[in-house]
């Protein structure tokens, strides 16, 4: 496969696993929305196993290289290290990622890195406890999941760390976070806080742009440099201090990546977007439970994926106010 209607390959699958967490992030899933009442995917609607099995083997031959399992929390599915060794067997030089609120990490790494892990990317929002609780709507300290992230490194897990940085609310924990993962050799990304999923009240004055994040980081550490070799379809624009630590920024708002993106999500029913911004998904759980074979699912994904045209970072100025694209705790980030 060539790739889509902009030449764009398929090389990023990014699989949400479960649309439950144990976080009410007030990003991404705010309790006022998300509270005792609210109805998650019933289990017989969330892929199973074996359904993600068929759903990766179809997509390696398109030049798949990357697989990250995420949710909701996927640390909340119970046997995640089996499935991680079924991917792991479906081809050994696939890159296999999870992104974690990091809560249940120190009890779950020594499984993960022993199923064929290899990297596993930590939410770490704030070291001061009273954010990271009232971020969560959690009673998590940072401690717990610093805890979780050394057990990952013990085990030979590669670990980074991502932090949402909202304006006047956790700006100010950008350099205790910078200093604790340059001390534990960790690295860290800043994320510009995005207007992704329909159910929270985002608006642009909230949003900390990476050059102002590097002037920050700058003031106590110096000028950062650009790392010149950036990969295709790397999301994380690489930043070195003058010690050499390195410092990612996803800069969605202030300097949109669409142009090489080579992500495919599909969320926890089993739904493919082509697109963090998408309103509808395409239902590959139900070709599956017809009695599609690999093949079948293949060739779905190709049809797809050959139409793709999704840029919606580089149009966001444009966008109707009554869309309403796929919540992040569903599709996964
Ligand atoms: N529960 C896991 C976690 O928190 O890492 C995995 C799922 S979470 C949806 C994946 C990533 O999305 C996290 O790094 C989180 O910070 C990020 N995220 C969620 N809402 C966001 C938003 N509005 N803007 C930027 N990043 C967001
Ligand atoms: Fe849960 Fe992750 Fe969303 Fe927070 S960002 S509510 S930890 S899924
Ligand atoms: Fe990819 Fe859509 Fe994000 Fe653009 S807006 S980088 S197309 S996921």
């Amino acid at each position: 496969m060539t790739g889509d209607s902009l030449g764009r390959p398929l090389r990023d699958l990014r699989i949400s696993i479960t649309d439950r967490c144990n976080f009410r992030c007030d990003y991404c899933m705010p309790p006022e929305i998300f509270g005792p009442g609210y109805e998650f995917l019933p289990k017989n609607q969330i892929l199973s196993f074996e359904d993600i099995i068929m759903l990766v083997k179809a997509m390696l031959p398109l030049g798949l290289e990357k697989v990250r399992i995420t949710g909701g929390e996927p640390l909340l599915r119970k046997d995640i290290a089996v499935l991680i060794s079924m991917i792991r067997e479906c081809d050994y030089g696939l890159d296999i990622a999870l992104t974690t609120n990091g809560s249940l990490l120190s009890r779950h790494a020594e499984k993960l890195a022993n199923s064929g892990l290899d990297r596993v990317t930590v939410r770490l929002d704030a070291i001061e406890d009273e954010i990271v609780r009232d971020i969560s709507n959690s009673s998590i300290s940072s401690s717990d999941i610093i805890r979780g992230v050394e057990a990952a490194i013990k085990y030979g897990l590669a670990v980074k760390i991502n932090t949402v940085v909202i304006k006047d609310y956790n700006e100010h924990q950008i350099i205790p976070i910078t200093e604790q993962f340059y001390q534990m050799g960790v690295t860290v990304r800043f994320i510009e806080y995005m207007d992704v999923g329909g159910t929270k009240n985002w608006n642009p004055q909230q949003v900390v742009f990476g050059e102002e994040i590097r002037t920050i980081i700058a003031s106590k550490y110096g000028k950062l440099k650009p790392v010149k070799q950036q990969k295709y379809g790397q999301v994380a624009k690489r930043w070195s201090l003058n010690n050499g630590y390195e410092i990612g920024f996803i800069e969605s708002i202030s300097k949109p990546f669409c142009q090489s993106c080579t992500r495919a999500r599909i969320s926890a029913n089993g739904k493919l977007y082509t697109c963090l911004f998408s309103e509808h998904g395409h239902d590959l759980k139900s070709l599956i439970t017809m009695g599609a074979d690999i093949t079948d699912l293949r060739d779905a994904v190709i049809a797809l994926w050959s139409k793709r045209n999704d840029r919606y970072s580089e149009v966001r100025t444009i966008r109707k106010l009554e869309t309403r694209p796929v919540e992040m705790h569903f599709i996964g980030g």
